[in-house]
């Protein structure tokens, strides 16, 4: 016997039938022997809804009272099915975030958990009880509620999990396991049995959307395994942990796609030992995420410099570099926005060359342009043309074998 960490996301407990079937998918573990914790998110798309009500009001809602609205969407859910376990004759208790411990960086809307103190929920295990955690939220040192970032119910699972010493965290959700790419878009796109965390990782941070990323580097850090599967059919889903047997050989595992990314270049840039910390410490401290950057040396004195960020940062991003531009005496800036970035993600790249240049050739046989490009172990990327997305990831898909039809049985 031990522990088991279950979460449900929004989908998965979207309507009071949702929410009995979920009862029964915990009951089923729980008679397996098993301590249950579980974590759910808000029911189907409430956290949009509050969200959209609160910019009714005003476009740019006060960090703190909006994590206090945002995290009553979990708490409807942990009570609902806390009653739903009861009536089916199994003791169990919801708690908030806060009430089952969790405790976090005083930041609003994106906090990072610091530390779980388990005991509640523990002597709630020790009376036998199911115990139900609300996803998604925390609270800071001096008592404010705080919220982990959209899709962080994940990351409560797997902190509670690590927390817990749990045997092993599943991931209920709608689909039924990590595919190679996102099946609503790639009608080819084939479930994965295993990915390793790194793979997973790239995955995750590259927009294929199945896990919170903090979730997989808290797994990772713990060495906790992780299981992504469906809330409504039985059938095994995808593993995450750390060794994976190669799947027929792939070099690449998936192709993980993100839009709405803008590049922006500040042209003219002095070259100066303290310009990149300048630009790129008051864009963290504006949290503003940025993600590929690119420096060119063009003349001696000067430099252009490129980096992608999301478009809704844009705005945000453009007002801090002119708020430096005294400082950075740069000339000017320019951006582009309607881009999108398409990835390669695989584990057996550290060791096959050649991966980057199919990829690049698959492109330029697709006339697709490529704007920007950056690489890590494992993973290949490139910003192309919004527009040029989707073929850009059929084509890649089939070229590396990840079909269904491309595999042997
Ligand atoms: N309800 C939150 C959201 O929609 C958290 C989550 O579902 O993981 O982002
Ligand atoms: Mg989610």
């Amino acid at each position: 016997m031990g522990i088991i960490v279950q979460k449900f996301g929004g989908t998965s407990v979207g309507t009071v039938d949702r929410i009995q079937n979920v009862a029964n998918r915990v009951i089923e573990e729980k008679n397996r022997g098993n301590d249950v914790v579980v974590v759910v998110s808000a029911m189907g798309k409430t956290t949009d809804q509050l969200v959209g009500m609160a910019k009714e009001i005003t476009p740019s809602p006060d960090k703190r009272e909006m994590d206090m609205l945002l995290t009553t969407g979990e708490q409807v859910t942990i009570s609902l099915l806390a009653m739903a376990l009861n009536s089916k004759g199994h003791p169990s208790v919801s708690f908030t975030g806060w009430q089952a411990g969790i405790k976090t960086e005083p930041v609003h809307g994106n906090a990072r958990i610091l530390d779980i103190d388990t005991g509640a929920i523990k002597s709630e295990l020790d009376r036998g009880k199911i115990v139900i955690v609300a996803g998604f939220q925390g609270m800071t040192e001096d008592g404010s509620i705080t919220t982990l970032g959209r899709g962080g119910s994940d990351t409560t699972a797997v902190a509670l999990a690590a927390a817990l010493k749990a045997d092993k965290c599943d991931i209920y959700t709608d689909v039924t396991g990590v595919f190679t790419s996102d099946p609503r878009y790639i009608k080819n796109a084939r479930k994965l049995y295993s990915v390793s965390y790194d793979e997973m990782l790239e995955l995750a941070n590259l927009g294929a959307g199945v896990l919170h990323p903090r979730a997989v580097e808290f797994a990772k850090n713990y060495g906790l395994p992780l299981e992504v599967r469906s809330s409504l059919e039985k059938e095994a889903g995808t593993l995450i942990e750390e060794e994976v047997k190669m799947e027929q050989n792939l070099v690449v595992r998936g192709v993980a796609f993100e839009d709405d990314i803008t590049r922006v270049t500040i042209l003219g840039l002095p070259n100066s030992l303290t310009g990149l910390s300048t630009i790129f410490s008051a864009l963290a401290k504006n949290h503003i995420n940025v993600d590929i950057i690119i420096q060119s040396m063009t003349e001696a004195q000067t430099t252009n410099l490129s980096f992608s960020i999301k478009n809704e940062d844009l705005t945000e991003t453009v007002k801090v570099l002119e708020k430096h531009r005294e400082q950075l005496n740069y000339d000017r800036i320019e951006w582009e926005s309607g881009l999108a970035k398409v990835s390669i993600v695989g584990s057996g790249m550290i060791s096959n060359p050649g991966v980057a240049a199919e990829m690049f050739e698959v492109l330029s046989a697709n006339e697709i342009q490529v704007k920007m490009v950056s690489t890590s172990e494992i993973k290949v990327s490139a910003v192309i043309e919004n527009s040029k997305m989707i073929d850009a990831v059929d084509a890649l898909h089939n070229s590396f074998k990840l079909s269904v039809s491309a595999v042997k049985a």
